[in-house]
Order: structure tokens, then sequence, then C-alpha cells
């Protein structure tokens, strides 16, 4: 059902380690869908099925800054980078 290529399919919002030796995870409770991580750094998150954000296979695409920036611009601070 779900076509998505997630970073980690057992978890598919994190945590996952990137490249980088960031760790990102989205906390689903938290997350509203809004998509807005998935425009500011959109080779990392997508939304899921249930409108959840997801870390997606090809993370390691994306600069490390637009991660941080999509971190800081969740409007419920549901993302997590370990920094
Ligand atoms: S910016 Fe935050 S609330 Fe919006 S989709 Fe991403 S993780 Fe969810």
């Amino acid at each position: 059902m779900n076509s998505m290529d997630f970073k980690d399919a057992s978890k598919p919002s994190g945590p996952v380690t990137l490249a980088s030796g960031q760790t990102v995870s989205v906390n689903r409770d938290l997350c509203i869908g809004c998509g807005a991580c998935t425009a500011t750094a959109p080779n990392t998150f997508g939304l899921d099925g249930e409108g959840k954000s997801t870390i997606l296979a090809s993370a390691d695409s994306d600069p490390k800054e637009a991660i941080e920036n999509a971190k800081n611009g969740c409007p419920v601070g549901a993302i997590d980078t370990g920094e």
C-alpha cells in the first residue's frame, strides 16, 4: 500500500542517522502534516499515507542546513536532529 522509499523502512519517521552525522527523527504524535518540512528539505521529508512526515531514502541529498531549517520551521517542533 505504501510505495514510499524510506531511509529505514522499519521506522519511517526515524530516528535515522544520515551520512552527515545528523540523527533525524519526526515525532509522529506531534506532526500535523503541514508539509513545511517537505518543502524546505524535499529529499529528506515526505508525508506518508497517514499525513505524517517520514524520512526518505534520498535524505543524504539535502544539505545539512536544509534539514536544520526544516527542524526550525516545524510549527509544532516535531523534528529532532540531535542538535
Ligand atoms: S513541518 Fe512539522 S508538522 Fe509540518 S509536516 Fe513537517 S514534521 Fe509535520
